[in-house]
């Protein structure tokens, strides 16, 4: 009977998908196999943007095989991954949801960063999925071990592994994060070697058609990207394409995740304010010196901080404006807007 009802396009009925491509307005539900078009139910546009679903999140819908169905609601995220905007702002872009290993792909030629790869680990930690540092390309590097080292180091959270995808090497130690059921997302620049790594991993050529086109509601062509695939070995990827700097705001928690052991010196200081700079009985100062603690690293630490810091208060300062700016509207007359 319902399905008669389905046909019809009259009435459909509630099922649970999840989120494969956003688009302006529009969106992608993967649903048993197969994309289907989506737009948000109008309650949405009155919540917080945090709200809104991203890729990777498992949502109610209410299906419609004639053309875009309902999404009623986001469910619970068991993990949620998110960065200020690329213009500083301060306003959070909300990139997956319900990740569970976030891989940092860089080759090991000139694409390598280590700030960059501390700073998408500590976004990883603080959205609760785990960090797994993929150094591609180590047939082109004579010093793998070194790249290796120093990744170790940023913190006993983030996993390393060197791979060349072109030679087969290193494949095997990605094995086990491969599991059925599990999402992994992708982050990196372009050409760093993420298409190659998935196609070799899974033995299939599925990366290359990630550019898919849809309508928007103006009715012109616009290409938004597939997003999140799955793969028939159960895995899911989520892709993030075009990547290249992430900002540090609202990540301090990340950060002093990542950083445990530099946040536990700091408390053995003998000075709850210490600056770590000339005051007596420093545990920072003294770890530094002793060599317990590499300098490069504590000034990671530090230039990371500061710059959420400054994040941060910019965000405060925008939320005040926009909280008054509603105010102020909310109880103006509609036509003149004097309040
Ligand atoms: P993506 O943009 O991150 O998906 O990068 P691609 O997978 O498209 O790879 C970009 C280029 O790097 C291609 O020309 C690949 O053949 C090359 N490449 C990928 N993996 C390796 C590797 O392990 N060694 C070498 N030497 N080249 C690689
Ligand atoms: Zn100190």
């Amino acid at each position: 009977m319902n399905n008669i009802i389905i046909e019809n396009g009259t009435k459909g009925e509630e099922k649970l998908g999840r989120i494969s491509t956003v688009g302006k307005n529009s969106y992608g539900i993967l649903f048993m196999g197969e994309e289907i078009p989506a737009r948000l139910k109008g309650r949405f546009y009155e919540e917080d943007s945090e709200a809104f679903p991203v890729v990777g999140d498992y949502v109610k819908f209410m299906y419609n095989s004639r053309g875009d169905s309902l999404i009623l609601s986001v469910c619970e995220r068991k993990s949620f991954l998110q960065r200020p905007d690329q213009a500083k702002t301060g306003v959070m872009q909300y990139m997956a949801a319900n990740v569970d290993y976030l891989f940092i792909v860089t080759s090991l030629n000139e694409d390598y960063n280590y700030n960059r790869i501390a700073r998408y680990a500590s976004i990883a930690i603080q959205g609760g999925a785990a960090p797994v540092v993929i150094l591609t390309k180590s047939d082109l590097c004579t010093n793998v071990g070194r790249y290796l080292r120093e990744v170790g180091q940023i913190s006993d959270k983030v996993r390393v592994h060197a791979i060349s995808a072109r030679y087969g090497i290193g494949l095997d130690e990605l094995k086990e994060y491969m599991t059925p059921g599990t999402t992994i997302c992708l982050m990196g620049s372009s050409g760093v070697g993420k298409s190659t790594l998935i196609n070799s991993l899974t033995g299939e050529d599925i990366m290359k058609t990630s550019a898919v086109r849809e309508d928007d509601d103006k009715g012109r062509h616009t290409t938004t990207y597939r997003k999140l695939i799955e793969l028939s070995n159960g895995i899911t990827v989520i892709d993030t394409p075009g990547m290249r700097e992430v900002g540090m705001a609202n990540v301090q928690d990340g950060i002093d995740e990542t950083f445990s052991d530099i946040v536990e010196l700091e408390s053995r200081c003998r000075f709850s304010n210490c600056r770590h700079d000339t005051e007596p009985g420093c545990a920072v100062k003294a770890a530094l010196e002793s060599g317990e603690l590499s300098a490069k690293r504590y000034e990671l630490y530090k230039s990371l901080g500061r710059e959420n810091t400054n994040n941060h208060a910019m965000k405060k300062e925008i939320s005040r404006w926009a909280k008054a700016y509603k105010k102020r509207w909310q109880y103006a007359d509609p036509k003149t807007k004097r309040v």
